[in-house]
């Protein structure tokens, strides 16, 4: 399971306090995701954070 965040995503910083082991904020205000596959412990979180981001801007890759 990956996550990405596309071009939708206003910044808000959600994803990242819900799920900081898959979401960050870069440099440019806009979260990033890893780009490995999901920690088994941190999937359950990171897909709350896709539910909840305001913008539907988390994809499954
Ligand atoms: S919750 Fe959505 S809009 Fe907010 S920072 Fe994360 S991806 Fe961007």
């Amino acid at each position: 399971m990956k996550y990405y965040v596309n071009e939708n995503c206003i910044g808000c910083g959600l994803c990242e306090s819900v799920c900081p082991d898959v979401f960050s904020l870069s440099e440019e205000g806009v979260a990033v995701a890893i780009s490995e596959d999901v920690p088994e412990d941190a999937l359950g979180s990171a897909a709350e954070a896709k539910s909840d981001c305001p913008v539907s801007a988390i994809e499954e890759r």
